[in-house]
């Protein structure tokens, strides 16, 4: 069994970024400009957006943090979305997902301009992604696909299972493996909430990407032999012995799966920091793109 280490591989392309950072100064060129839209106090949104900003500094972007109360309405963050969309130093935002519930997600997803959608959200995007055009890839998926490729996972003619439909996540990820390119060319099967005998899915795939959100709901029965198993699930399980009072549980039972796999992602240190290192990397194009204009 290898690890897909995240923690690891992140670190290494973070790296990369910081000399192209460095690069485009020498070159005269501005730093990449990352701005984030944070909407209510949602403890794991607050904890997600303060990484990113963190790690923008880290890799030499410049950031900007919007903050909002919950009760911003949506036609205000529409106005925060214009001003940024029009903004020439802004390089690419985002709005930070979950929003309060009286905020349309769609709408304000196809507000954003999709040249700075870093997020890859935007049905723009979505499309071009879907032909297999340039793009900005949704960060969790082209983070997979990094880890992928960057293991050299042979992904061609494999079998593959991805559990969630999400636009985030499973959906994009089912396309992206089902691509005619490199990782891709896999046959992809989506399951979902309505999959009937989800086990006689799973115990078929030569790679498994699940992404339910349910803590270790995959147990070693459900996997094949050898697997692939990516697991993008992150759910906060209470856990006295933790200062923090919880501990972070993926989707996968790690434990009693990680023996039958021939490559596995841990939780945390696996898909997370290579979601954030893919938002780098997109805004990192984003200004590359500008700077061509
Ligand atoms: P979501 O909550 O929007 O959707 C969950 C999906 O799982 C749905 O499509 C649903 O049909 C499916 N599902 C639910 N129960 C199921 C069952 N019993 N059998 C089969 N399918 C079932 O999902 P999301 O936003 O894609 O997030 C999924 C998980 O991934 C969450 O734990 C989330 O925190 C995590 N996540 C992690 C990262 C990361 O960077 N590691 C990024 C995004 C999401």
């Amino acid at each position: 069994m290898q690890l897909l280490d995240g923690k690891a591989l992140s670190k290494t392309i973070q790296k990369e970024i910081k000399t192209a950072v460095e690069k485009r100064l020498e070159e005269g060129k501005k730093r990449p400009h990352l701005a984030a839209i944070l909407v209510g106090t949602d403890g794991a949104s607050q904890t997600y957006v303060g990484h990113k900003v963190k790690m923008c500094k880290a890799v030499g972007f410049q950031s900007t943090l919007i903050q909002l109360a919950n009760n911003t309405s949506q036609t205000e963050l529409l106005e925060h979305i214009q001003k940024l969309n029009e903004n020439t130093d802004i390089d690419g935002f985002i709005v930070q997902l979950p929003l309060p519930k009286h905020i349309d997600v769609p709408t304000i997803t196809e507000a954003i301009d999709y040249q700075k959608d870093v997020d890859g959200f935007h049905p723009q995007n979505i499309g071009r992604m879907a032909q297999n055009l340039p793009c900005f890839l949704p960060a969790t998926p082209a983070g997979i696909l990094e880890l992928l490729a960057r293991h050299q996972v042979p992904t061609s003619g494999k079998e593959c299972v991805v559990i969630g439909r999400s636009n985030i996540v499973g959906r994009p990820m089912s396309i992206l493996l089902s691509r005619n390119a490199s990782p891709g060319n896999c046959t992809v099967t989506l399951c979902h909430s309505r999959t009937q005998n989800l086990a006689d899915y799973t115990r078929r795939a030569d790679i498994l990407v699940v992404a339910l959100g349910k803590a270790e709901f995959i147990t070693a029965d459900m996997v094949k032999e050898g697997a692939v198993v990516v697991d993008v699930g992150i759910t906060r399980v209470p856990d006295a012995s933790r200062k923090r009072g919880y501990r972070l549980a993926g989707d996968v039972k790690f434990d009693e799966v990680a023996p039958k796999c021939s490559f596995i992602t841990p939780v945390p240190g696996g898909v997370g920091p290579m979601t954030v290192t893919s938002l780098l990397l997109n805004t990192l194009r984003a200004a590359e793109n500008r700077t061509q204009k």
